[in-house]
């Protein structure tokens, strides 16, 4: 039998391996259980109906409340030569009927309905004449009035087990706190249900924060990486949306307003000409995204920093759901709570305005951290999430250089001190640079020593630095409007004392640099390009949105692997029985021809128990274990640049990895990584002469001759020899 569920996941769905979890709930379904299942977005919860409603000899009845989804999802099936259907309001009364006698017939494997269906009669006639295996309930927090969108139509679903005995039902849900949970248990008369619960985290979201300053020329060269590929930017306003959409339009870009203020129709037509891929910047307000399922969205922003955590979360959910890396950016600025402060203001009630104000702190708390951004969200939602970095954040991917800030301090201590403990950070900082304004003047604190004794360090780098003194508790900042800033006892004994002091920065070129965005395999992206078109030139003659024909990650692993033979191009992930014939042809074609134009050659693609292994990619490494992947990879003896492009993960990261490898007492052979011998010697030395404990002295001890990665490489490199 595993066989079996093996050969359907590679047939129908194209797919070599389960994602986590999925396997097991199929089993249980299988074995006739009742299922509740909590996973979140993106994580592969349909499968878990769809596959066995493949093994089951009647239909699979599933219940969704997304009208615009079933039509995508039953295409998507039928594309993969599932016999599949759907009944709602969408559908012309002359082809409901056809849909019926197709199901009674008993050639229907799945058929989708609207939850309001079940309150009519005759239809629930129609349905006790077939023949129903499994009864999927998917977005069951509906059925819940706790839930954040419960649904009247629902409350139908309560007969579900009492006119279907024997069927088992499943419910799915991303979103469940305990009380709906237990409340969607009692709701279906499922109390025995098997529960799978997996945790909150995105692991393929990559998290970052921006100063909001020059915003729109850092939103423009953000969306340069993002050419052909979705977006959705969320602003705060209905005229933020059509003002920022006009403005990316006459820079050149694709974008599209979208909020609840325009009408019906055209709102309809932007999100389906978004879903097919016509234009790829949507600019909108929060109404968007309810009820879109476009699965490769690879980068949200948020232009103006969101009202909760929760929304937060809900919104960048919509990101990567097909389990490629994408991106989340959010802009923030302290400046932009006003515009919230004035919707805080028209609450009436006392207590809903304290807890929409507390929801409101919590956003800019989560903005200003200097740790884990994925950690303090997963602990938001009362999840430990033990990974000392996620390496999916700003926080934690930052390169942080240690830097000798004793002198400074000092200079900064000085300046509070000498002026009183009355001032706050920008008369300091002004003071400090030797600015020349009225309130130094009037003050005359042009006159202090201190004046203008700050040559190597701009303002913006003071700021920080002051923040940093600020947490190691030298200074404390008053918590009244002025922020007026004051030295602690601590501080003072760091001035009598003449203690050191040490803060670790961002490296220099992080501070307020774009990352670069981190992302998949390194596939050609000129083959890539000409396949999308082709993709979109089918999905567009069958009247389908373009993922239904290939995921992206279909389609870049044909552009890494050059597959030139069907045999080959049915390996690919997302290539089944039925895609292979439809579509195998054409896409070959391209490939072939690309491949002798530029005289490339296939690459193999390894095989496995269920088939093949490719180059694991994080989205295998989600839940398992990210180092092991490296480790395999270092195995087969990649170059770091190498492994760091076939995870999608930065350089720095993959060396850390090595560390903690060597750290954990892995054997490890990276002598291949070994640079020169002599440049090995030189760097090895340096060390010798400063200690191993800190980059910086031997990274300016060789004068800058090497990067931080590979002095850390060979640091590495000699913990591994011991
Ligand atoms: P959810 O309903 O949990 O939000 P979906 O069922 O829509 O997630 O699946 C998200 C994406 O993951 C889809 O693009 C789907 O094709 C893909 N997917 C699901 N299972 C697998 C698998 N085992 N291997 C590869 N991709 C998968
Ligand atoms: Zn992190």
């Amino acid at each position: 039998m595993p066989d079996l569920i093996y050969s359907i996941l590679k047939k129908n769905f194209g797919y070599d391996e389960f994602r986590t979890g999925q396997k097991e709930i199929i089993e249980s379904v299988l074995a006739g259980n009742d299922n509740f299942v909590l996973m979140p977005t993106g994580s592969g919860k349909s499968l878990c109906y769809q596959l066995p409603a493949l093994m089951l000899s009647g239909l699979t009845l599933v219940i969704s409340p997304l009208i615009a989804l079933m039509k995508d999802q039953v295409d998507s099936l039928k594309a993969n030569g599932v016999k599949a259907a759907f009944i709602n309001s969408s559908l012309p009364h002359n082809e409901i009927l056809p849909v019926q006698e197709e199901a009674l017939s008993g050639k229907l494997k799945i058929l989708y309905v609207a939850p309001e269906r079940m309150a009519l009669d005759n239809f629930k006639d129609f349905l006790q004449n077939l023949k129903i295996s499994l009864i999927a309930v998917d977005e069951a927090h509906c059925i819940s009035e706790w839930g954040h969108d419960f649904r009247p139509d629902y409350r139908n679903l309560k007969m579900l087990k009492n006119i279907f005995r024997k069927a088992p039902i499943i419910a799915l849900t991303a979103t469940a706190t305990e009380k709906v949970r237990l409340d969607i248990l009692k709701e279906l008369s499922i109390s025995q249900a098997k529960i799978f619960i997996s945790g909150f985290n995105r692991p393929n979201l990559n998290l970052r924060i921006i100063k909001k300053k020059n915003a729109f020329d850092k939103l423009l060269s953000l969306l340069k990486n993002y050419e052909n590929k979705a977006v959705i930017i969320y602003c705060f306003s209905r005229k933020e949306t059509e003002a920022l959409a006009m403005d990316l339009k006459n820079t050149g870009f694709k974008a599209q307003a979208y909020h609840a203020g325009m009408v019906a129709n055209e709102r309809k037509k932007t999100q389906e000409l978004f879903i097919r891929d016509e234009f790829n910047i949507i600019v909108a307000t929060i109404a968007f995204g309810m009820g879109i399922d476009k699965p490769d969205v690879r980068l949200v922003v948020h232009y103006t920093f969101p009202k909760s955590i929760e929304g937060y979360y809900q919104e960048i959910g919509r990101a990567g759901r097909d389990g490629l890396k994408s991106d989340c950016v959010m802009f923030y600025t302290y400046a932009d709570a006003r515009k919230h402060e004035y919707f805080l203001n028209d609450i009436a009630d006392e207590t809903i305005r304290k807890q929409t104000e507390n929801k409101l702190i919590e956003v800019m708390k989560f903005a200003e951290l200097k740790s884990c951004r994925r950690k303090h969200i997963l602990n938001y939602f009362g999840e430990n999430y033990k990974e000392a970095n996620c390496h999916g954040c700003d926080n934690c991917n930052t390169e942080k250089v240690t830097l000798d800030a004793t002198i400074v301090a000092q200079k900064i201590l000085s300046a509070i001190l000498r002026t009183g403990n009355r001032f706050g950070a920008n008369h300091i900082i002004n003071i400090l640079k030797g600015k020349k304004n009225e309130k130094i003047i009037n003050y005359g604190h042009d006159k202090l020593s201190v004046y203008d004794i700050v040559k190597d360090y701009s303002v913006d780098e003071l700021k920080e630095i002051i923040n940093l003194i600020i947490n190691a508790g030298l200074i404390i900042k008053t918590n009244d409007q002025y922020s007026v800033l004051k030295v602690t006892q601590a501080g003072l004994k760091f001035i009598s004392q003449k203690e050191k002091l040490e803060l670790s920065l961002p490296s220099k070129e992080d501070i307020d640099e774009e990352q670069e965005s981190i992302n998949e395999l390194t596939y050609d992206k000129t083959l890539f390009e000409k396949l999308r078109y082709l993709r979109k030139q089918i999905a567009d003659k069958l009247n389908v949105p373009p993922f239904v024909i290939f995921s992206d990650a279909s389609l870049q692993e044909m552009a890494f692997y050059f597959p030139i033979d069907k045999e080959n191009f049915s390996m690919i992930t997302g290539v089944g029985a039925r895609k292979l014939e439809s579509f195998g042809n054409d896409f070959l074609k391209i490939i072939i021809a690309y491949v002798k134009k530029n005289n490339l050659s296939s690459k193999k693609i390894y095989k496995s128990r269920s088939g093949k292994i490719r180059l694991p990619r994080e989205e295998r490494s989600v839940n398992g274990d990210t180092f092991s992947i490296t480790n395999e990879l270092i195995n087969r003896q990649l170059s770091i640049d190498d492994m760091a492009k076939a995870r999608g993960l930065a350089i720095s990261t993959i060396i850390s990895h090595i560390e903690q490898l060597i750290n954990s007492g892995e054997k490890i052979d990276i002598e291949y990584l070994k640079p020169s011998p002599e440049v090995y010697e030189k760097i090895k030395n340096a060390f010798k002469q400063y200690g191993e404990e800190k980059l910086r002295p031997v990274f300016e001890y060789l004068r800058e001759q090497y990067s931080y990665e590979i002095i850390r490489l060979v640091r590495a490199i000699m913990n591994a020899e011991l």
